[in-house]
C-alpha cells in the first residue's frame, strides 16, 4: 500500500511542469508497489488536495480548471478533495502544541530586512536562510517592536541537519534555519500545513517538484517534533522554458488549454510529458504513438527519472504548433 498525493495551489491553470509532476506522483501512488504481495485488485490511493492558504493568489476558477486538466490527462483521485482553507482549526492546534513546547518565537522581520540581513559579508554565507535577528530578543524589544508590525511565529530549530534520500534526487542533506510557522497576517506557513496535512490524510509518498527538495529537511525536523512517522519523499526536477526560468505563463503554450489550441490532444500532451521522463521512448512519440497514464503504470521506477530540469525550447511553447 501507498498513500500519495498531489497538492497544486489553484492560482491558475496548471501547466506542463506541474502536469508534469502530478503524473509522477500518481503513478508512483499507483503503481504495484516492489516488494509489497498485491492482489489484482488492491488499489494504491492518491489523494488531491488545494493548498489555498495564500488567499491573495488564490482564483477560485482554478479549483475546478485545475481538476478538469488532471481528469483530461487521464489522472484520477480518491475520496474527498481537502482544501487547506477548510483546516485553519488543526493547523492553530498544531502552532499551540509548538508555543506550549517553547519552540517559537516572534519575528518581526519583513522580508527586506530578512534579505539585507543576511546579505550582509559576514552571513553571506547563509544564502536565503534566516539570521537570527528576532531570536534573542528580550520582552521589552519585542513590545517595542509589536507596536509598528504584528509578528510572525519563527521555530528555533538550532541549525538543525537532516540528511534524507530522496526517491528521485538521491541522499541530500541540509540546514535548517529557524523558519516561519504563522505568517504576519495569521495564516498558517506552507510547511506547518503540508505536514499537518499529510499525516492526517496518512500520506506515505510525497511526490513533488524539486523546487521543495530543500524544504524537505524542514519538514523532517516537524514530523520529529510532533512524533509523526515521515513520508518518502520524490523530486522531481523542474520544467524551465528555454531561457533558464522556470515554466511560467508568459513563456507560451504551456496549459492544456493552450496546448489545445495548438491542435494538440491530452493524449499527445501525456505522452510528450512521459517521453521527457523516460517513460516512453521519444520515437514512438515523434511518429505520433500515444499513451496514457494507466499504460505507463507497469514500467514505473523512480530510478528510471531524470535528475535534470526539463528544458523546453522556444520554438516548443512559442511556435505555431504542427
Ligand atoms: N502547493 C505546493 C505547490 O503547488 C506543493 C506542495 C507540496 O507538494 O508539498 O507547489
Amino acid at each position: 500500500m501507498a498513500v500519495g498525493r498531489f497538492a497544486p495551489s489553484p492560482t491558475g491553470r496548471l501547466h506542463l511542469g506541474n502536469l508534469r509532476t502530478a503524473l509522477v506522483a500518481w503513478l508512483a501512488a499507483r503503481a504495484p508497489q516492489r516488494g509489497h504481495r498485491q492482489g489484482p485488485t488492491t488499489t494504491n490511493t492518491f489523494l488531491l488536495r488545494f493548498e489555498d492558504l495564500d488567499t491573495a493568489a488564490v482564483r477560485p476558477e482554478h479549483y475546478h480548471s485545475q481538476r478538469h486538466d488532471l481528469s483530461a490527462i487521464g489522472l484520477d483521485w480518491d475520496g474527498t478533495v481537502i482544501r487547506q482553507s477548510d483546516r485553519l482549526a488543526d493547523y492553530d492546534r498544531a502552532v499551540a502544541r509548538l508555543t506550549d513546547a517553547d519552540l517559537l518565537y516572534p519575528c518581526f522581520c519583513s522580508r527586506k530586512e530578512i534579505r539585507e540581513a543576511a546579505s550582509a559579508p559576514n552571513l553571506a554565507h547563509a544564502g536565503h536562510h534566516y539570521p537570527g535577528t528576532c531570536r534573542e530578543l528580550s520582552s521589552a524589544q519585542r513590545s517595542q517592536r509589536g507596536r509598528t508590525r504584528d509578528p510572525a511565529l519563527r521555530l528555533r530549530a538550532g541549525a538543525a541537519v537532516r540528511t534524507f534520500d530522496d526517491l528521485v534526487m538521491g541522499r541530500h542533506r541540509f540546514e535548517i534555519d529557524d523558519f516561519v510557522i504563522k505568517r504576519n497576517d495569521g495564516t498558517p506557513a506552507y510547511h506547518l500545513a503540508v505536514v499537518i496535512d499529510d499525516a492526517a490524510q496518512g500520506v506515505d509518498l510525497v511526490v513533488r517538484a524539486d523546487d521543495l527538495l530543500e524544504s524537505t529537511s524542514r519538514q523532517l525536523l516537524l514530523y520529529e517534533l510532533f512524533d509523526l512517522p515521515p513520508p518518502r519523499y520524490g523530486h522531481v526536477p523542474l520544467v524551465l522554458a528555454s531561457n533558464g526560468d522556470r515554466l511560467a505563463k508568459r513563456h507560451g503554450a504551456v496549459t492544456l488549454e493552450d496546448r489545445a489550441d495548438r491542435g494538440e490532444s491530452p493524449a499527445q500532451v501525456i505522452t510528450f510529458l512521459a517521453s521527457t521522463l523516460g517513460l516512453f521512448p521519444a520515437e514512438a512519440a515523434a511518429a505520433g504513438e500515444t499513451t496514457s497514464p494507466t499504460k505507463l503504470l507497469d514500467r514505473f521506477e523512480f530510478q528510471q527519472l531524470p535528475r535534470q530540469p526539463l528544458t523546453l525550447p522556444a520554438h516548443y511553447l512559442t511556435g505555431s504548433g504542427r
